[in-house]
């Protein structure tokens, strides 16, 4: 609550600004007048009275400009205006047309000044400058005012003095409840954009976890499908050519039951890295089943793919895992069943193909490539 009435006060500093401004266009005339005036009668106190206020409504102006100072910046500049203006009450001149001036002191105080304070200045200065009227007629050089003209005057300056009073505090109300419906707005707004990117990094999670195989960190089966349907309508358009291939462990089961489950884990991610360092970034490669991976060589023809295969053979005999906790080498072989697309494909036909070729290798022996 304390922050965002301090935040709303700012913003009135910001408009006290702007209004300093205004006081700094409108009263330097005023003051003007004040100094010429003095010139003109040989008076020194209104010379110095008028200089000091044009001095300290333009050296506030300019600080205010520069940013720095806020309402310390405004008060002295008001001091010297009002008392510019009393002195002009005291000497009032030709039937007291020079207190007309005083009236601007409720003015530049309340509006310049945050308006407590601005209010209590402006009372302050008319109840000086109702003792001033009452004794202007015991001092040399000012005229006697009546009393009907003091209280007509007194009144006309509290009535000024309290409307603007009540105009102010009613601004200033008006601008702390605008500022705390923007505050809340701001709360509102920072709440919903968290909340937005909380929803896609958990939507980004899902989509993870709903295309990922989490052993590996490949594409799982559903993936693997969706991705070779893409890829199949892709090479059907530009009729160029693509090769499926499965992969399967030889014997796993055996793995799996004499070195125990974490060692086929183990043999499983490091046959899908080996596999991805020989693949190209824009082949596909994913864990389809237990030990069964599906590859899609894009834009490949048989005779590229063959060695592609030959090579991946190689690398799977010639390179064992290794046992998680003995760190002993676990060799391994696997098979191969690779097929070409046919024009007529979709993905569940070409990969039952490539899952025939790799019953042929199977059957053949293991260890092995087989082409359908
Ligand atoms: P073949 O040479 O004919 O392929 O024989 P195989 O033993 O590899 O084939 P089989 O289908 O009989 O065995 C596959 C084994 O893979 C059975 C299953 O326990 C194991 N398996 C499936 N998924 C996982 C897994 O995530 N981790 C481990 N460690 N083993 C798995
Ligand atoms: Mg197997
Ligand atoms: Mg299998």
């Amino acid at each position: 609550m304390y922050s965002r009435e301090t935040e709303s006060l700012s913003e009135r500093e910001q408009q006290t600004r702007l209004r300093a401004a205004a006081f700094f266009v409108i009263g330097l005339p005023i003051i003007g007048y004040g100094v010429g005036t003095g010139i003109a009668e040989y008076s020194p106190a209104l010379m110095i009275l008028g200089t000091l206020s044009a001095l300290a409504v333009t050296i506030g102006a300019f600080m205010l400009w520069q940013k720095r100072g806020g309402y310390r910046a405004i008060r002295p500049g008001i001091a010297c205006h009002t008392a510019l203006t009393l002195y002009l009450v005291t000497f009032s001149g030709t039937e007291h047309a020079r207190s007309l001036w005083f009236l601007t002191v409720p003015l530049t105080s309340i509006m310049l000044l945050p308006p407590r304070e601005g209010t209590a200045w402006s009372v302050g200065a008319i109840a000086i400058a109702c003792a001033l009227m009452f004794q202007a007629g015991s001092l040399e050089g000012a005229q006697a005012y009546s009393s009907v003209f003091i209280v007509r005057y007194t009144i006309l300056a509290l009535m000024t003095t309290g409307v603007l009073c009540w105009s102010e505090v009613l601004l200033e109300r008006y601008q702390i409840q605008l500022q705390n419906q923007n505050n809340a707005l701001k709360a509102e707004r920072d709440h919903l954009e968290k909340e937005i990117v909380q929803r896609a990094a958990l939507e980004e999670e899902l989509r993870y976890l709903a295309t990922t195989d989490s052993l590996t960190g490949l594409l799982n089966r559903r993936a693997f499908m969706a991705a070779l349907a893409g890829e199949l309508t892709r090479s059907h358009r530009l009729n160029s050519p693509l090769t499926v291939l499965m992969i399967d462990i030889d014997h796993f089961k055996q793995i799996n039951d004499s070195l125990g489950h974490p060692a086929g884990d183990a043999v499983l991610v490091h046959l899908s890295n080996l596999l991805q360092e020989q693949l190209r970034s824009i082949d596909k490669l994913g864990r389809i089943g237990g030990e069964e991976f599906a590859i899609m060589l894009v834009d490949t023809p048989p005779d590229a793919a063959e060695i592609v295969v030959g090579r991946l053979l190689d690398a799977i005999r010639t390179r064992p895992a290794e046992h998680p906790e003995s760190h002993r080498p676990i060799p391994f072989t696997a098979s191969i069943g690779c097929t070409q697309r046919h024009p007529d494909d979709d993905e569940l036909t070409s990969l039952s193909r490539a899952d025939r070729a790799l019953y042929a290798a199977k059957q053949d022996g293991r260890n092995r490539s087989h082409w359908i």
